[in-house]
């Protein structure tokens, strides 16, 4: 497969390949002889010649020393095209050739073939050289094709755009660069295939050409495409971007297939004041930032992005030194068996204790550590002392089943499996009495290979619980397909608020009836009033959650509550 996709940012890295190339071609480039240039190297080779045709008569004719003549004659073949090195070779025989004695103090002259054979001599050795230097010359074009083209694409890389920057015109008022990024070349690449990703990043490519007026595109990584564009507007190139990313939307066809792609980009305007190119790299990777993790699709970089992204990473600076500080705690939400009305589970939430960001919810914090893929050690953390609750409660004899939220990246291998069958058996608690709690979304990629992990976990006794059901795309297909065998639905809070309403619970009441029949409970998420209560127990919910028994408590009020 070509290279990683990147997605942390653009690489300057030492580019070796560039510096050999660069070498290479000093060593063996033409100089670039204009027209004054080229008359000084002849008239200097020409005088070289006859200084050593002098060296030669005066060392008494035609011995060792006529094989300086190879130096003005390899010089000429670097410096001149093949005609005028021709011009050199026959100049260079005949100054040593039939004027020149073979032996000065005795008389005798070269015989004709002595002087001829030497004259082609030079000739075969310049052209030996010439084809030599050809090779060369060759290698060297590949290896400036390498440096500053993408091998596959055939566009100018980034090594060009860096080439390219440094020559900007210091006098231009103003240019605009625009970072692409082809959010979803990964999932065609694993849903489709390699071949199929990369003809799409080519077609984008393509559109990115034709798409503005005075533009130098960029392949980047195989996922991105920088376009620098010539414009003063602003606004013009933002509008232009905003086309051309809606135009990016119509499928694109590669041998029949329709391909649909997701494209951001990332936006930054340069004023004419110099500006280091790591800079404006930065400042097109943060804008690109927000625009990936926001609705927008495209982003121009301002003060304020600058901004939001330092106190983004000083939010999860803090929530990493508050964790290991031990900031954080678990509160526990009473769930209720709708027939008995006896407290059956409870599930597990964490809270932080000194939380400096007033209003930044849980599930803020959740995010930000998900997105910096700092979850799985907080899951672990949780699922540690969940389970060490778990043994707690079975050693006072009262039968309770914890649920613990699980994120999308903890289900990205088989860690977080492992680590609660290592928990589980250090504790020595019944497995039933812990339950995992998943939103489709953290199913939606590797499906297979994520049920397959759940079944093995269920086959160890643990129960898995579908959260936040009906705001996913494919609610409908895990109870209608039976995809997999969920010990549990929860009914997002969303449908709960909205219970008075017939249509609502017509809805509800049909996911409970092909819930039960697939032997899967249904649990109310968000049940506040009494009324909500009635309804929801009325149309056959299992399992009941809200404030209306129980905001989330600490372990201790929990146990209060059980006795
Ligand atoms: P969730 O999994 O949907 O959890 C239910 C949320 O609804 C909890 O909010 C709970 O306090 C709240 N809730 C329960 N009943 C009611 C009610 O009657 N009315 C109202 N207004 N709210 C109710 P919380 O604790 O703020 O958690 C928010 C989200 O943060 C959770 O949503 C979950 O996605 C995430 N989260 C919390 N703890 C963890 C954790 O340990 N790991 C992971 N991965 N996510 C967690
Ligand atoms: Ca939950």
């Amino acid at each position: 497969m070509r290279g990683n996709f990147q997605k942390n940012g653009i690489d300057f890295g030492t580019d070796w390949s560039g510096k050999i190339a660069n070498l290479l071609n000093r060593l063996t480039t033409v100089r670039d002889t204009n027209k004054k240039d080229g008359i000084f190297w002849f008239l200097f080779i020409s005088l070289f010649i006859c200084f050593i045709t002098l060296i030669v008569y005066m060392t008494g004719g035609t011995n060792a020393y006529v094989h300086l003549m190879y130096v003005p004659i390899i010089l000429s073949v670097f410096i001149f095209d093949k005609r005028i090195a021709v011009l050199i070779v026959l100049f260079a025989g005949i100054m040593v050739g039939p004027f020149m004695p073979f032996n000065i103090k005795e008389g005798i002259m070269q015989t004709p073939n002595t002087w001829i054979f030497r004259c082609i001599m030079f000739l075969v050795v310049m052209l030996i050289i010439q084809v030599l230097l050809g090779h060369i010359r060759n290698f060297n074009d590949l290896e400036k094709k390498k440096a500053y083209e993408d091998l596959f694409t055939g566009y100018p890389n980034l090594n060009k755009w860096k080439s390219d920057f440094n020559c900007l015109p210091a006098n231009l008022d103003c240019c605009q660069m625009v970072l692409f990024e082809v959010i979803n070349i990964e999932t065609i690449a694993r849903n489709v295939d390699y071949y199929t990703s990369q003809e799409t990043y080519k077609k984008i490519l393509e559109l990115c050409s034709g798409f503005f007026k005075e533009c130098q595109v960029y392949a980047v990584n195989a996922n991105r495409i920088l376009v620098s564009v010539l414009e003063e507007n602003a606004e013009e190139v933002y509008g232009t971007v905003k086309e051309l990313i809606s135009k990016s939307k119509q499928p694109i066809y590669i041998n029949q297939i329709p391909v649909a792609v997701i494209l951001k980009a990332g936006m930054v305007t340069m004023s004419g004041q110099e500006e280091p190119i790591e800079e404006v790299a930065l400042k097109m990777e943060k804008a690109l930032d927000q625009a990936c993790h926001s609705q927008k699709e495209v982003v121009i970089y301002n003060k304020v992005i600058s901004e939001e992204i330092s106190k983004h990473y000083d939010m999860l600076v803090a929530i990493y030194h508050a964790f290991n500080n031990n900031e954080f705690h678990l509160v526990y939400q009473p769930q209720i068996d709708s027939k008995s009305g006896r407290m059956i589970g409870t599930e597990a939430l964490l809270r932080w204790n000194r939380n400096p960001y007033q209003n930044l919810s849980i599930a803020e914090i959740i995010k930000i550590a998900e997105d910096a893929e700092f979850i799985s050690t907080i899951t672990k953390w949780v699922i540690k002392n969940v389970i060490s609750q778990i043994k707690v409660w079975e050693n006072q004899n009262k039968n309770i089943r914890v649920s613990v939220n699980l994120s999308a990246r903890d289900l990205s291998d088989d860690a977080i499996m492992n680590y609660t069958m290592e928990c589980i058996r250090l504790y020595d608690i019944l497995p039933e009495h812990l339950e995992f709690e998943l939103t489709e979304r953290s199913i939606i990629e590797e499906e297979g290979r994520v049920f397959h992990m759940l079944r093995e976990m269920q086959g160890h006794g643990i129960h898995i619980s579908l959260d936040d059901y009906g705001t996913g795309h494919n609610s409908l297909l895990y109870l209608v397909k039976n995809l997999f065998s969920f010990d549990s639905i929860k009914i997002e809070k969303m449908f709960i608020d909205h219970i008075e309403n017939p249509q609502n619970q017509l809805l509800i009441e049909g996911i409970v009836k092909a819930a039960h029949k697939n032997q899967m409970k249904v649990i109310a998420e968000g049940v506040e009033t009494k009324e909500q209560y009635d309804v929801v127990k009325k149309i056959g919910c299992d399992i009941i959650q809200g404030y209306y028994f129980s905001k989330p408590v600490l372990s201790v009020e929990l146990e209060k509550m059980i006795n």
